[in-house]
């Protein structure tokens, strides 16, 4: 029971509310405090327990919505599987369970696959995402930019959205190609119905810089960080409230989190 699910605000750009959640988790060890899953997310796969601790972050998600759901708001959450989930036979019937068990609907779940990984071996990636698919979950192409996928790849696959890598937005504001990449990226997506979105928005400028360009969702520090499933609601009534106030506050709004 040391495991934890966090979860960072995504934000609709046009609406400057929020637009769901994606689940993070952590790993609360008893000496060596909050753990990063880049710390033991390889060791788990290595080791053969990412299914084990994938299916439980599943589960978690699902009893979170549920719990959002009761008190009164519909939220959408995202979740990471690892490249070892995907290839796993069982993953769509273990995603159909976890929807029934806490009655969730599958629109109100998203699974994030990076790029190298869905790209890996299409064949599998596109028999998984066409099983989710049909439960209504929708699929998101994370971290893209950073492997490589063929505009035919890309075309053939059901996915719903696409995650600009946050190495591209990080450069936004000091270099001209990386603002070439990032609209050519949203272009992209938009002439494929994909919807777009900036990872790892930390600025003011960046955050115009990405809105400008025509980026649906943004999700960043500038918004928020990953935070304890108790704070989101409250984080949410206190952006909606926000955001119907003069910009300036509502920018600085962001900040203090
Ligand atoms: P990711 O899916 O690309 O998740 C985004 C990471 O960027 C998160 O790190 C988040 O805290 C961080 N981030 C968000 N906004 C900003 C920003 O504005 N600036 C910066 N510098 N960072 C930002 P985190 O939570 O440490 O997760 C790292 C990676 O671990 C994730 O990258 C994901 O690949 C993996 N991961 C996390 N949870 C799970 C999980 O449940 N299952 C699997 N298989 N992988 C997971
Ligand atoms: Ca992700
Ligand atoms: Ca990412």
């Amino acid at each position: 029971s040391q495991f934890e699910l966090y979860y960072q605000p995504k934000i609709d750009g046009r609406r400057n509310r929020m637009s769901g959640v994606e689940a993070l988790v952590r790993w609360n060890h008893p000496r060596l405090g909050l753990v990063s899953p880049d710390s033991f997310i390889g060791l788990a796969e290595r080791y053969g327990l990412i299914v084990r601790l994938g299916n439980w972050v599943l589960n978690e998600a699902c009893r979170q919505v549920a719990a959002w759901s009761k008190e009164g708001t519909h939220m959408r959450v995202a979740i990471n599987l690892s490249a070892i989930q995907l290839r796993e036979p069982t993953l769509v019937d273990k995603v159909e369970e976890a929807l029934r068990k806490h009655g969730v609907l599958g629109s109100q779940l998203l699974c994030e696959i990076t790029e190298s990984v869905a790209m890996q071996d299409m064949k599998i990636t596109q028999r998984t995402f066409e099983g989710l698919s049909r439960l209504g979950v929708h699929l998101s192409i994370d971290d893209f930019g950073t492997g490589y996928s063929s505009l035919a790849q890309l075309r053939d696959l059901p996915a719903r959205q696409l995650k600009i890598d946050r190495s591209f937005v990080k450069d936004l504001e000091t270099k001209s190609d990386a603002r070439a990449v990032v609209e050519a990226v949203i272009k992209l997506a938009h002439a494929l119905n994909l919807t777009v979105v900036a990872e790892g928005v930390e600025t003011l400028g960046q955050r115009d810089i990405v809105l400008q360009l025509g980026c649906d969702e943004l999700q960043g520090f500038f918004y928020a960080r990953p935070m304890r499933a108790g704070k989101i609601l409250p984080w949410k009534f206190e952006q909606a409230a926000n955001a119907t106030r003069p910009a300036d506050l509502a920018t600085n709004f962001g900040t203090r989190f």
